[in-house]
């Protein structure tokens, strides 16, 4: 890959541009960016807003609420504060309503400003293990932690895998479980009464799934696997006696067994699930400190968008993660 390449970028990714009527000139994102290249890259919400239009809508705007991509039939209003007329405000011709960017997205009717936004989502993205809400409300001077956190949670709902069962993974697969969370104390070591159990597909270089189990059984480990996994698969687990009704339907399922310190024979190992788990951990006790179980599968969102992106550049990750924020307005209550 040739990043010195300018045409790398803008056939790679997107794009920010001057929206000059309603033609965006293509300006290639910087493939790697630094703090300081997103500081000005939107400096202003009139540089975010085009910015996200450019990803939204590569072809022009497109009505949210009729789907009318008609250019000729959908006019851009000028911004007039006396009136009230915001910037960047759209009329459809088709269906005589207006709208904006960030109708029917995650960033529809907050009060936080869309460069902020938009900061603070390169952030999450370029951050291998995560950042923290609270550093998020220090770097970009939010008013409170709880907009902050809000922000930050709106961000991994937006980067939820809509199509999660969609492609199937196949080749070689790793599952593993692993228990998050809950110290108790007095319990002693393996007591897992308060933990969550999280369990992870991952294919040899592939991509990750990774889900919140509420009981790790043969069967729920098997409905798992089926949903996501192609049935020529081989599967590679651990000692775990529920994995070999677990793995009922599959064509090859081998196992290491970690009680006897066998942790690879051959080609038989569950060690990238390890190390997939190992940054999980790491964020989740090391960045966020404590997850309520509730939030957790907004994390594990999170993780499994890094990890299968990870080949990527920060700024071409960003650029995907943008682009899953079709439809994704948030439902649950967010107080910002
Ligand atoms: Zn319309």
């Amino acid at each position: 890959m040739d990043r010195m390449n300018p045409n790398y970028a803008l056939d790679k990714c997107a794009i920010v541009g001057e929206i000059v009527g309603m033609k965006t000139e293509l300006v290639p994102t910087p493939p790697s960016l630094t703090l300081v290249e997103i500081m000005q890259h939107f400096a202003t919400e009139e540089k975010a807003r085009q910015y996200l239009e450019a990803i939204r809508w590569p072809n022009g705007p497109v009505c949210p609420h009729c789907h009318n991509s008609n250019q000729a039939r959908i006019w851009r209003i000028a911004a007039n504060p006396a009136k009230k007329i915001r910037p960047g405000l759209l009329h459809c011709a088709e269906c005589n309503k207006q709208f904006t960017v960030t109708v029917g997205t995650i960033f529809e009717d907050s009060h936080i400003p869309l460069n902020k936004w938009l900061i603070a989502w390169y952030l999450l993205n370029s951050s291998k293990k995560g950042i923290s809400s609270l550093q998020i409300q220090r770097t970009l001077g939010l008013g409170s932690y709880r907009s902050a956190l809000f922000m930050m949670h709106r961000i991994r709902h937006a980067l939820q895998d809509p199509a999660l069962s969609g492609v199937k993974l196949g080749g070689t697969v790793e599952i593993d479980e692993t228990y998050i969370g809950g110290k108790a104390k007095g319990m002693g070591r393996g007591y897992l009464g308060n933990k969550t159990a999280v369990v992870s597909l991952v294919q040899r270089d592939g991509k990750a799934r990774t889900v919140v189990m509420t009981r790790v059984t043969g069967e729920s480990l098997n409905a798992f696997l089926k949903a996501h996994v192609k049935a020529s698969a081989t599967i590679y687990t651990d000692q775990l006696p529920a994995y070999r009704p677990g793995t009922k339907g599959f064509k090859r399922h081998e196992h290491v067994n970690h009680h006897v310190k066998e942790y690879v024979r051959g080609d038989v190992h569950t060690n990238t699930v390890e190390g997939f788990f190992s940054i999980l951990k790491r964020g989740i006790v090391g960045t966020f400190h404590n997850v309520s179980e509730k939030h957790l599968p907004l994390y594990l969102a999170e993780f499994d968008h890094r990890h299968n992106t990870r080949k990527m550049t920060d700024g071409e990750r960003s650029i995907v993660g943008l682009r899953k924020m079709e439809g994704k307005r948030l439902m649950y209550k967010s107080g910002s």
